[in-house]
């Protein structure tokens, strides 16, 4: 085990996103954000996505199973980011560009208790929010041609942006397509085109198998050592939850599909009920290790662009996760290097060693 480490290490998908492990001794460690407790109440009478106050939340686009006894229900955003309801022509003059904010902005009311946390819902639950996800995302998808990313992602708790403590999730589709996407996107596609694999793949498989020791040069001692699943936080029949080499938040996991997908609206039910398993244990550890988690969630998967068939096989479609502990300094906002002082192998010890109460 090393003591020390300072590394800036490369994101083998993204290398402009890389990361400053710093963990030595005498390094300070990033102060904990003065956390904002969760509410945890599950039924609060003010609450305007709680049962009995439909008539607070403009009229639902769905109600799952039904509007009298949801456990899910999506809604239009109150205070869109992007709406369908203005013609105005794009404006480009000199350096100023603009695309019209062109898209749908809606709001997915995750269950009907207030403040219950997601390792808390149950299974089925879970996949039936994930599945709500994709069909919506389908639906968005075939509503307009135009519509080139539609991105599902949650805010938990106050440290993460939550503006309303009733449990919820966010679904917006963009005319374009976000840079960190496009990003992933280009940079799987060359190196598909370099090794013929996609590199979310290799990363699965060397997850798995990789182990290696390197030793000193001169006292022939072990220096280092890379054990099997050093990486590996949970896994399931079809899904694994990886802490990345190069993750820019300290307590960062992500899951992917452990075969092959590109599009995440591909994902069967029955794949859905095995992803809410993996996901349940992972926020459950989550929640272990950091005492009441507060995060942001994301799902990455294929864009609506020209290039869609040709990015099948190379990209990978996963749910990034990234608590919220501390918020981005100075220095990692103005260099785009994030500092990690916790290694990212000392991270997923921790939270594999979690014993997890059987459901
Ligand atoms: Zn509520
Ligand atoms: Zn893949
Ligand atoms: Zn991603």
């Amino acid at each position: 085990m090393p003591s020390d480490l300072r590394e800036i290490r490369i994101n083998p998908i993204v290398p402009s996103e890389s990361v400053l492990v710093a963990t030595a001794r005498g390094n300070r460690p990033k102060k904990a954000e003065e956390l904002a407790p969760r509410d945890s109440r599950s039924h609060v009478a003010t609450c305007p996505f709680c049962r009995g106050n439909e008539d607070k939340t403009p009229p639902a686009i769905q109600a799952i199973p039904d509007e009298e006894n949801w456990d899910i229900r999506i809604v239009e955003n109150l205070y869109p980011v992007l709406g369908d309801d203005r013609e105005q022509p794009d404006l480009n003059l000199g350096m100023q560009q603009t695309i019209d904010g062109y898209g749908r902005h809606e709001v997915i009311i995750d269950n009907s208790n207030h403040g219950i946390a997601l390792h808390e819902m149950t299974n089925s639950h879970i996949a039936l929010l994930f599945r709500t996800y994709r069909d919506r995302m389908q639906i968005l998808y075939e509503s307009d041609e135009r519509l080139r990313y539609v991105l599902a992602f949650k805010n938990f708790g106050p440290a993460a942006g939550a503006s309303i403590p009733h449990t919820h999730s966010q679904m917006i589709a963009l005319p374009v397509v976000p840079d960190n996407v496009q990003a992933e996107v280009d940079h799987s596609h060359d190196y598909y085109e370099k090794h013929h694999n996609c590199v979310f793949c290799s990363l699965i498989d060397e997850a798995l198998t990789f182990e290696t020791r390197i030793y000193d040069r001169e006292s022939g001692e072990v220096k280092r050592q890379i054990d099997v699943g050093q990486y590996v936080i949970e896994r399931g029949k079809k899904f694994i939850a990886i802490k990345p080499f190069a993750s820019r938040y300290e307590w960062e996991i992500h899951i992917l599909p452990l075969v092959h997908q590109a599009d995440f609206k591909d994902a069967t039910d029955e794949d859905m009920e095995d992803f809410a398993a993996v996901l349940k244990r992972t926020m459950a550890r989550l929640d272990a290790v950091l005492g009441g988690v507060q995060y942001n969630y994301f799902l990455h998967s294929i864009p609506h662009n020209r290039r869609f068939e040709e990015n099948i096989p190379s990209y990978h479609w996963h749910l990034e996760i990234t608590p919220r502990t501390s918020i981005p300094n100075g220095f990692e906002l103005g260099s785009g290097l994030f500092v990690n002082t916790i290694s990212p192998e000392e991270a997923a010890e921790q939270l594999r060693e979690v014993e997890l109460t059987k459901e």
